[in-house]
């Protein structure tokens, strides 16, 4: 008891733990895919903005240098009262400081005054630059919410640089700006998250446990619980799966009752035999003085009764066999039937004369079918036999074989007693016997029929009895399917 909880509790244990992980993998890579995606998001517009806003800075600080140089550059001297003049009649805009130098890199004039630079070297390295190669230099910068940036850009006359001009520009608003876009997109960005964690957290759940659930119905058929079906909705391929693994559970059930009915009723066959072989033992064990003939009449029963015992199990066996034979890879050589039906035939004679029954055969002789000759005689001794067991005085048992479009028809017919309409398609079961009496008298067991149809199935063929045509009795037709070209020489 205690070691069917703890194996129980272990399942459960066991299935949580990959309900878990599934569930932990799948809202995982939802996780991580939707941060990969934020991040870019996050970024990629602050980055571009960025870089948009530089370039713009670039251009009309340039520009602006620029102007400045040119105008210095028709200036006899750079002087301070010179720069001056000339910044006023250019009205530079949006500029917070702007330096001009001599060429050896002092200050001559500075917008800032409060900085005291005049007259001393100018600590802008931008400059230094633009002064020694001779070329404009442009330095931007995003520091403390705000653009800040230097443009530096000499001053020539025929090919000498004889000054500098540095420009300054401290931008707050776009700065602001910018912080703004970034707030927003980390707001956005931060409510995305929290939802695709939810999001993602709820469909893996309602995924595993889906999974969980036909892990469930698994166990519990695995634990012999054939009947358990699994609850199925949707079309996707969850559903698929526990619609297959119910038809799967069906086929299972199907098979494990005919198997439990199968043991029971053999068991009951086998039974009987013994039973009267005991009771036919017994009796001579306790007569005291019995006579010679009755004994030998009870040893006779004794005897027929083994017969039976013997020929059950000879046939449990051949279904067994078959039930366990693997299907052939090889297409099987087609065999010309006419001559395996008269062989039966002929070893049913002695039986057919002691019952008074006729053989007819109606046979087309180049008739073949994919089938082994022992099969062929197991199909064609059965039915013939059972055509004479349950045949009546007098009557007749008429074979015949043709070959149609469809395949070869082999169909045997007596005048015998006749099936019941009820019980034409359950005669092929195992054990099943219509009169059971008489069966038991004419030596059957039952099987014959279920071994005739798994031979024909077997060869690719089909059987099916019917009551015969034109008067009492039973017709049984066999079709076969017309051979496989590639095996015929
Ligand atoms: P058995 O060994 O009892 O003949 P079968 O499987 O060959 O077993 O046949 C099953 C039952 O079908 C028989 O017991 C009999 O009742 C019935 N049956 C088979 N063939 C015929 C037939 N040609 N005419 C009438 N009944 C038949």
């Amino acid at each position: 008891m205690w070691a069917i909880t703890s194996k129980t509790t272990e399942s459960r244990q066991e299935g949580r733990r990959l309900h878990l992980g599934l569930q932990f993998k799948f809202a995982a890579t939802y996780i991580l895919l939707i941060a990969a995606v934020l991040l870019f998001l996050n970024t990629y517009p602050v980055l571009s903005s960025q870089e948009l806003i530089f370039r713009g800075k670039r251009d009309t600080l340039r520009s602006q240098a620029s102007l400045l140089s040119s105008g210095l550059s028709g200036l006899d001297e750079i002087t301070a009262s010179g720069a001056g003049q000339l910044m006023e009649q250019l009205s530079l805009h949006n500029l917070t400081q702007v330096v001009i130098t001599d060429g050896a890199g002092t200050v001559v004039y500075d917008t800032d005054r409060s900085a005291q630079s005049v007259g001393i070297p100018c600590a802008w390295p931008e400059l230094n630059t633009a002064l020694a190669q001779g070329v404009d230099v442009f330095h931007p910068a995003f520091h403390g919410g705000a653009f800040q940036s230097r443009a530096a850009v000499p001053v020539t006359v025929g090919g000498q640089v004889v000054g500098g001009v540095c420009l300054f520009e401290y931008d707050a608003d776009q700065g602001s700006l910018l912080l703004d876009l970034q707030r927003n997109l980390r707001s956005i960005s931060l409510v995305v998250c929290a939802l695709a964690i939810a999001v993602s957290l709820f469909l893996s759940k309602a995924l595993t446990r889906r999974i969980g659930r036909l892990l469930q119905g698994i166990r519990t058929v695995r634990e012999g619980e054939c009947s358990h079906r699994v609850k199925t909705s949707g079309h996707d391929e969850l559903a698929q799966l526990g619609q297959e693994f119910n038809q799967l559970t069906t086929r299972l059930q199907t098979t494990e009752e005919v198997r439990r009915r199968f043991v029971s009723d053999a068991s009951h066959e086998l039974k009987t035999p013994l039973a009267s072989i005991r009771l036919l033992t017994d009796s001579i064990l306790q007569a005291d003085n019995m006579e010679e003939d009755t004994m030998r009449e009870f040893i006779g029963d004794v005897n027929q009764e083994a017969e039976r015992l013997t020929r059950i199990t000879e046939k449990l066996l051949t279904l067994t066999r078959m039930d366990s034979a693997p299907a052939s890879p090889e297409p099987i050589a087609p065999t010309k039937p006419a001559p395996v039906i008269r062989k039966a035939g002929h070893m049913l004679e002695p039986l057919a004369a002691q019952s008074e029954v006729k053989l007819v055969y109606h046979l087309e002789e180049d008739c073949s079918v994919p089938c082994s000759e022992d099969d062929l005689y197991q199909i064609a001794f059965n039915l013939m036999e059972n055509a004479v067991k349950y045949n009546l005085p007098g009557g007749t048992v008429i074979v015949t074989l043709a070959g149609t479009r469809e395949g070869t028809v082999l169909k045997v017919e007596d005048t015998g007693v006749g099936v019941p309409e009820e019980d034409l398609n359950r005669i092929f079961e195992r054990f099943y016997r219509v009169d059971k009496a008489r069966s038991r008298a004419a030596g059957g067991t039952g099987l014959g029929l279920s071994i005739v149809q798994d031979t024909v199935r077997s060869c690719g063929g089909t059987v099916e009895a019917r009551p015969r045509e034109g008067g009492p009795g039973t017709a049984f037709v066999v079709t076969f399917p017309l051979p496989d070209p590639q095996t015929q020489n």
